[in-house]
């Protein structure tokens, strides 16, 4: 039988809002500590997952972020049951994350260039994508277009979300859709894979950057170990799902260290530029017709609001709304 010291307390007892524990090296980590470091173990560099609010503040140029569309709110299309009942799960999430949805995006500048921002927040519902992420994430890049700026993505996610059904599937359509228009338009597009990026949105927008940026050890992959043996019939190597396996197989371009990234993204972006139009006409005209929305582009609904200061309210709902009604 171990003998155990009366005074002093167990490693696991230590209340947890004030440490954390290092799942790298199983260092007990001050709260307060570990915010400075960017949620980075100062020990092993184990890259803990951090709110979309902690990373757009180290990420970009401080107090430029402009958020945009933060009204979008999800609709429970399905009326979805399963453990719980999908509204009260975003409740939940909604007064633990102080988001709408899973996503956050608007304008924001790097080192003074002005980017289009998406963050996707893996606290709300596992960062997984419905009707509103993937509206976040394609009004990102449409305004990307309209005002020929860099688009970058910061992806966090299980995946698709699974209460929203169909509708969760279609925003891989959507969200590649709109990556295709920034790609046609020749605005650079910068993905960043943190931990983790599976499911649908790594089967979509978040693997298809102009350049594609991971986080040491990120967990990247479209299915779990079991399902990608058995499609493919054979053991899979150790490791494969991380970010340092795909970097070495050429999926991923950079293994970037938290602390580096504004740095990494700021020279990128003095090397990727959108080049002007030649007429310059689509520039002249895109102040007063974005963000057009997928939806809004199929349904023809935006007829009215053609300029950007009223579109706020009428485009609210997400496609879900419209469907529903
Ligand atoms: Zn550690």
């Amino acid at each position: 039988m171990p003998v155990r010291l009366p005074f002093r307390p167990r490693r696991d007892a230590y209340p947890s809002d004030l440490w954390t524990k290092c799942p790298g090296c199983a260092e007990m980590l001050f709260n307060k500590q570990l915010d400075k470091t960017y949620r980075v173990c100062p020990h092993c560099s184990h890259h803990f997952r951090i709110s979309a609010k902690a990373r757009i503040e180290f990420l970009v140029d401080q107090g430029s972020f402009k958020e945009r569309d933060s009204n979008l709110a999800p609709v429970d299309v399905l009326n979805f049951v399963d453990l719980k009942a999908y509204p009260d799960r975003l409740v939940a999430a909604q007064l633990a994350t102080g988001l709408r949805d899973a996503a956050v995006w608007g304008f924001a500048t790097i080192d003074g260039r002005r980017v289009s921002l998406c963050v996707m927040d893996f606290g709300f519902i596992g960062g997984s994508m419905g009707a509103v992420v993937g509206e976040k994430v394609a009004r990102a890049g449409e305004a990307a277009v309209a005002e020929r700026v860099p688009l970058i993505i910061v992806s966090s996610s299980g995946g698709a979300r699974m209460q929203e059904g169909t509708y969760s599937l279609m925003q891989l359509v959507k969200t590649m859709s709109v990556v295709e228009r920034v790609k046609a338009a020749r605005v650079p597009y910068i993905s960043v894979m943190t931990d983790p990026t599976t499911g649908g949105v790594f089967a979509s927008f978040a693997v298809v950057g102009d350049v594609n940026i991971a986080e040491p050890n990120a967990l990247i992959r479209f299915a779990g170990d079991r399902v990608s043996a058995g499609t493919i019939g054979e053991e899979l190597p150790p490791g494969y799902q991380r970010a340092e396996f795909w970097y070495s197989h050429g999926f991923v371009d950079r293994i970037v260290a938290r602390a580096k990234l504004h740095e990494e993204i700021s020279t990128l972006l003095g090397f990727l530029i959108a080049p002007p139009l030649a007429g310059a006409t689509e520039q002249a005209s895109g102040q007063t017709s974005w963000p057009r929305s997928f939806l809004s582009a199929l349904t023809g609904t935006r007829t009215a609001d053609s300029n950007g200061e009223s579109r706020g309210s009428q485009t609210a709902q997400p496609r879900g709304e419209a469907q529903n009604g």
